[in-house]
Parts: structure tokens; sequence; C-alpha cells
């Protein structure tokens, strides 16, 4: 008996409408939960395996959103690049929609599949790390890449604030974090990718090479082709950062400083939050978080002495620059065991034109109850030079200087119930395209076709072109909703 049936755990009878729930290797026979006549004799051999139990069809049919709930018919497991391109030519073939999933952390459904198979690349993890760059399968996570760079000395330019994300997950969307002012998203620091496009056909693609495909996946919600692995860019390492934490009293004086230190390169990371004032006031505190890599010794004057932060209210710690990166880590354990990280989270992300920028934040601040965010919700607002990013399916707004405000909802106890959160969220998408912004792809915004046309804009044609080309049947991604 060919060992490699004995992997096969559970194989869904998918186009067939049978259920093969399991191949018994003591008797040769299938277990299913249909007739024999329906189970289809053409299912490929696999290294990986493809489950249909009930564990693994729930887990993929949730994310960290808890909103949207699309129960897939099963879940390959790939030993393989080559299980990625074998099954997705398989459900081509037989029109079964297919979702790729990495850590399943975007909020709105992205990865699901109702029907479908969603492909867990968690089992694709490899990394290679060489001489300026690494080769990097794309279900590993950007935490197992940072600590795979650095004993080389070595690190991605831009990581993202939570590392637990997969790199196939952030190349989907983009990908940014502090460092963007300086290096862009994550997708543009990508050198080549290794792809299974929609019909099952496995691929190298990169600026020289199917320019057209290359620039339809960075960034293009996983549309054309499932990235199997990521060749990244690497810089020399960091080891130390001195973080600092200033606050404003109001957005325009945060604004002010953040296109003032992003403009003079001034430090190597910035980023920047909207925080409740201590005291349950209802006032707000804006701050500007920033960091300077292996500065010895730290020049606070030079750094600080001329900013308009509130005297007295700024704060500076010294940490590793992996501790740096990782700061998160503790507040997610936190989060964890108070219950605030299982509870839905109707995330909006948009990017806004610098110009309308203050108004528009001191709106919506102004108008945001604490029921609307929750116990734990957070508001970041991050400035990004435009000609940092480069990658074209990453669609910002056309000025110098953009923002990413991000209104990271959570539906805790006492909140706002997560519809009314989802429909302000759509309320606060219309208000921020009137104002000429666009929306970051990854949260919680119902947005029709009209949307999506209007999103990539004059790119559209292209995108729709390469999605004829590199995934005739439209199989791949439906939950993005975007075709
Ligand atoms: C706690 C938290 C913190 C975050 N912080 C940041 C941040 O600092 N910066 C930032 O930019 N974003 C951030 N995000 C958003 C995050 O980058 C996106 O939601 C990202 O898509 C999630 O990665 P994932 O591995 O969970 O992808 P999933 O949610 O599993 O997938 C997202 C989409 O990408 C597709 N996809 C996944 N893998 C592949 C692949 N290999 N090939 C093709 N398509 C694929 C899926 O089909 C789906 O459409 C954060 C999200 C959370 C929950």
């Amino acid at each position: 008996m060919d060992d490699r049936l004995t992997r096969w755990t559970v194989v869904a009878g998918i186009g067939a409408g049978a259920l093969v729930t399991g191949f018994d290797p003591m008797t040769g026979n299938w277990l299913t939960e249909a007739s024999a006549s329906e189970v289809p004799h053409d299912l490929p051999w696999l290294e990986g395996r493809v489950r249909l139990d009930d564990a693994a069809r729930a887990a993929a049919a949730d994310d960290f959103g808890h909103l949207v709930r699309h129960r897939p018919l099963a879940v390959l497991e790939p030993g393989s690049v080559n299980d990625v391109a074998v099954m997705v030519g398989y459900c081509r073939e037989h029109r079964v929609p297919v979702a790729a999933r990495g850590q399943g952390h975007a909020t709105g459904g992205q990865a699901q599949v109702a029907g479908g198979l969603v492909v867990d690349m968690g089992t694709l993890h490899g990394i290679d790390v060489r001489d300026g760059y690494a080769v990097v399968q794309a279900g590993a996570l950007w935490s197992d890449l940072l600590r795979a760079t650095l004993p080389a000395g070595l690190t991605p330019p831009v990581l993202t604030d939570y590392l637990e994300l997969s790199i196939g997950g952030t190349l989907s969307a983009g990908g940014l974090g502090g460092t963007s002012h300086r290096h862009g998203a994550q997708v543009d620091n990508v050198i080549e990718l290794e792809v299974v496009t929609g019909t099952g056909e496995r691929t190298v693609c990169s600026p020289a090479r199917h320019a057209d495909l290359f620039h339809a996946v960075l960034a293009g919600l996983g549309q054309c082709a499932i990235i199997t692995s990521a060749t990244v860019r690497l810089l020399p390492a960091p080891t130390s950062a001195r973080r600092y934490q200033l606050f404003y009293p109001s957005p325009t004086a945060l604004t002010a400083d953040q296109r003032r230190v992003v403009r003079e390169e001034r430090f190597d990371y910035v980023e920047g939050q909207v925080q409740a004032a201590p005291g349950g006031s209802g006032h707000r505190l804006y701050l500007l978080e920033a960091a300077a890599f292996d500065g010895t010794p730290a020049d606070d004057a030079g750094l600080l002495g001329d900013l308009s932060y509130t005297r007295g209210s700024e704060q500076a710690e010294d940490l590793t620059y992996f501790d740096f990166l990782n700061r998160l880590a503790a507040s997610v354990e936190f989060l964890k065991s108070i219950g605030e990280w299982a509870r839905p989270h109707p995330w909006l992300n948009v990017f806004l034109p610098g110009t309308g920028t203050d108004s528009l934040v001191a709106s919506v601040i102004e108008e945001l109850r604490p029921a609307d965010i929750g116990l734990s919700g957070v508001v970041l607002l991050y400035p990004i030079p435009r000609r940092r990013l480069r990658a074209p399916l990453l669609r910002v707004p056309g000025e110098e200087l953009v923002f990413l405000l991000t209104l990271l909802r959570t539906a805790s106890p006492g909140a706002a119930d997560p519809a009314v959160m989802v429909e302000a969220n759509r309320a606060l998408y219309r208000r921020v395209q009137a104002a000429g912004g666009t929306q970051y792809p990854v949260g919680t915004i119902p947005t029709t076709h009209a949307d999506w046309r209007r999103h990539f804009g004059p790119w559209w044609p292209r995108l729709a072109a390469a999605k004829r080309a590199y995934d005739p049947a439209g199989i791949l991604a439906p939950g993005q909703g975007v075709f």
C-alpha cells in the first residue's frame, strides 16, 4: 500500500458532493458518509493531509474578528509546496473555491471560504537566511524570521507591531510598522516570490520575471495566487532601541511633530496613538511613540529638545532590539488572560491624506465614546511618506504624506454591539472615501464591488486582467469579496 495514503486522515470528496471522512489503512477502505459511487476516484496523492474533521473546519471558519463564519468543506495541511499546487489544480478542475490561511488574523472573514478548501499555510514554515536576504516560506511568522535573522546580525527592514502574523498573510495585505516611514511596507522589501496560481501552476515571479504577477500578488489580497515563499530583503540589525513616549494635548499637536520627525528622519521608528487620560475624565492624550536604534550615548536633548510635547510627560527606556519589537507580547498575554483577546474585533484600518488628517481625526475622536471602542480598544495614527509605499496595489491617498488611522475596536462586555461597530466602520469608511482616503483592507468594513473598483482605481483593470490570466476559474480568496 502506498505509504502516502495513510496520511490522508480525512479527505473531502469535494466537487462530487461526497464526504469522505477517512481512509482506514488496516482494511484499505475509504471511510465515507456518502455512497462509494460518489467518492471521486481522482483525488491526488499528497505529502500532507486534507482534514474534514469538525475541529479543523470550525477553526477555519473563524478569525480574529469572530464576526464572520464561513465553514469550509475541508482544510489542507500541505506537506509540501507541491501539495498546494496539486490541490489548487484539483479545485480548479472541480470549481471549488480556495483560501490560503496564515494566522487568521484578518478580522472580516478574508481567509475563509464557504464550502471550499482552506489551505492552512502553517505547515510551510521553512526559513533560509543568506547574506542580505532570506528565503522564507509563507506560513512562517515574522517572529520566526526575526529570530532566525538576528543571530546573523540581520533584520527585516519592516516588522508589524504584532510579530505573530504570517509572511504570506501580511504580504497579501501590505505589512506596516514603525519603520515604514523609512522603508515602506513589507511588500516593498520583497525581491522575489514563489507562488501557486489559481490554475495550480507553481511559478517564480519578481520585478524582472512575470512582473504582472509579482505586482498583482503583493498587497493583492490573495486574488491571483497563493504565496508559497518570499525572498525578503534584510538589513544589518541594530542591537538596542531607546524608546520614547511623548504625550500631546491635541491631535494637531501630535501630527505636527509626527510630520516634522518623519520629514527629518530624526528617529528610526515612529508611531502614534490616542489614549484615554487617566482618571476617567473622558479626556484623551495623544502619544508619539518613537525609537532611536543603537544610539550610544542616547542624545535625548538633541532628539526631543525642540518638540512640542507636554513637558514632564515624556518617558524613555532602553530595550534590546528584539524586546523593543516584541513589546506587545506582554500586553497580548494580559488581554488573553482577561478574555479580551477572544472577543469580537470589528476593526477599522484606513489611510488618510495628510492634509485632511487633523480635522478628520479630531472629529472622529470627539465622537468616539468608550463603548464604541471597547475596554481594550486602541486608536493608532502612523505617519508614512507616500513615496516609501511603492507596491501599486497597496492603495493610499495621492498626497506626499499619509496617515494610517486604525480603530481597533473590541466588543467588550458593556461595549456597543459588534454589529453596531461594523456599521460605524461602514459609515466612517464613507467619510474617509469622501475625504480622499482609502482602506487598509485587513479589517471589518463591509465593502461592495463598486468600493473595490474605486479602491484599486487605475490599477483595477490590471488586477482584473491578472485575475483572468492567473485565476481564470475565479476560485481564490473569495472571502475578500473583491471579484
Ligand atoms: C493583533 C494584530 C496586530 C496586527 N498588527 C498589524 C501591524 O502592525 N501592521 C500591519 O500591517 N497589519 C497588522 N495586522 C493586520 C495583519 O497584517 C493582517 O490581517 C494580515 O493579513 C494577517 O496575517 P495572517 O497571517 O493572520 O493572514 P490571514 O488572516 O490568515 O489571511 C489574510 C488574507 O491573506 C490571504 N493569505 C494568507 N496567506 C496567504 C498566502 N500565503 N498567499 C496568498 N494569500 C494569503 C488570506 O486568504 C486572506 O485573504 C494586525 C492584525 C492583528 C490581529
